[in-house]
């Protein structure tokens, strides 16, 4: 977290008489000796002054989020989101209305959970408002002030609550903050999918978000927007069969498990939460495979099912498979994704059309086949044995 670079960006600041501290994820997952995704900076200068000072230093700034208070600086070509204390007034749900001010406190109040809002100086000291560390250390996510009303001022937080639940609570969870969710989780659909799609995909990441999953269940959060996504036992066994084979997937197979096995139920729910292509193939795909890898885990057809589907949808469906075959050895499956370089097809329209096949549709049609015949004999035909198999299929044509 701190390196040249950044003492640089700190030290400008400071001489052009303000003063930046790491706040937010960043100070939390060091804190627990955790890897820190994003750096985050407070400062308590307005973003025009930061910028300037900045830019004065000889750092590249880019005012990406200038309306609320942001503007990114780029240190040894990463970025780094830098923004001015502010007091949030006024807020209606989404869109708070920015007064800057230049007290650290009032900045941390505006933020949503007590060890969200810690800051370390430049000298290492760590600033804690409101018994962040305390909650930290004991799992306790905890909002700052009442709850209900947190939740109503960005109703995102209740997202928010159970995904640092996932992440970093232990025991049962804070009371108020569990009954404000519970009495405001109809707000949710009011939300951006974008904004909640974010949130539940870092919430499906952390290491067992079952525990989450069954708590935003038995609340009815999930009831107002992701009420499909309640098969938890599947999620359960996935997550063992995680455990066991020592394999970590993401967020869009934990997703996966959640959700029906049928593609058209899963295809509605990837649009309306708006997943990315990429993404939504994906879940959509580990929909219908883990079925098509029924009775093919041995390492014989496994290698069939990572030639036609690829590796990680393969070794994906397989765990998927396990969840709903709990009996079910997935060693020998798992030992081939491990050592599996996908084989080349050792023909080429060119081979095909030497012999004597005229250009067209069918020569796609001869290689298609040809490779059909090719990966059931586990990929083991050379080049001429195609060309004998075409030969053969010819003459009994
Ligand atoms: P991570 O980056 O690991 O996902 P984070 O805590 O840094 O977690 P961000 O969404 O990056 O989360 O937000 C940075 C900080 O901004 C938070 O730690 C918190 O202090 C504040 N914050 C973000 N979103 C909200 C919100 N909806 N309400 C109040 N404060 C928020
Ligand atoms: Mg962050």
């Amino acid at each position: 977290m701190r390196n040249e670079g950044l003492r640089r960006l700190m030290n400008a600041i400071k001489t052009g008489g303000g003063e930046a501290r790491f706040v937010g994820g960043c100070v939390r997952d060091a804190l627990l000796g955790r890897a820190v995704g994003d750096v985050d900076f407070a400062c308590n200068l307005s973003p025009a002054k930061t910028a300037e000072i900045l830019t004065k230093a000889g750092l590249k700034v880019v005012p990406t989020g200038i309306d609320h208070g942001t503007i990114t600086a780029v240190v040894e070509h990463k970025g780094y989101e830098i923004t001015a204390l502010r007091r949030d007034v006024e807020t209606d749900g989404r869109h708070a209305k920015v007064v800057y001010t230049d007290d650290w406190q009032e900045d941390a109040a505006r933020r949503d959970f007590t060890f969200n809002a810690l800051y370390v100086d430049a000298d290492g000291k760590i600033y804690d408002y409101f018994d962040g560390r305390a909650d930290l250390a004991e799992g306790h996510v905890r909002f700052i002030g009442k709850a209900q009303a947190r939740i109503k001022e960005d109703v995102l937080r209740i997202l928010r609550f159970f995904r640092f639940h996932a992440w970093f609570g232990r025991g049962d969870p804070d009371g108020d903050g569990l009954a404000a969710c519970h009495e405001l989780a109809g707000l949710i659909p009011g939300l951006s999918v974008e904004r909640i799609w974010r949130e539940i995909s870092k919430l499906l990441a952390a290491e067992n978000p079952l525990p989450s999953w069954k708590l935003m269940k038995e609340q009815g959060v999930l009831e107002p927007f992701l009420a499909e996504a309640d098969h938890l036992n599947r999620l359960e066994a996935l997550l063992i069969a995680e455990q066991k084979y020592d394999i970590a997937t993401s967020s869009l197979v934990r997703l996966a498990a959640l959700l029906p096995k049928d593609v058209t139920s899963v295809t509605t729910l990837t649009q309306r939460l708006k997943l990315s292509n990429r993404e939504a193939e994906k879940v959509q795909e580990l929909a219908g495979l883990p079925d098509r890898l029924h009775g093919r885990l041995d390492p014989v057809p496994f290698r069939r099912a990572l030639y036609e589907y690829g590796e990680e949808p393969a070794r994906d469906a397989a765990l998927l498979l396990a969840a709903d075959e709990p009996g079910v050895d997935l060693e020998p499956a798992l030992a081939e994704v491990a050592v599996w370089e996908r084989p080349i097809f050792p023909l080429q329209g060119q081979d095909i059309l030497k012999l004597g096949v005229p250009a067209g549709p069918e020569v796609g049609n001869i290689l298609r086949a040809l490779e059909e015949w090719w990966a059931g004999q586990d990929f083991r035909p050379g080049k001429a044995e195609c060309l004998g198999e075409i030969a053969r299929r010819r003459n009994h044509a």
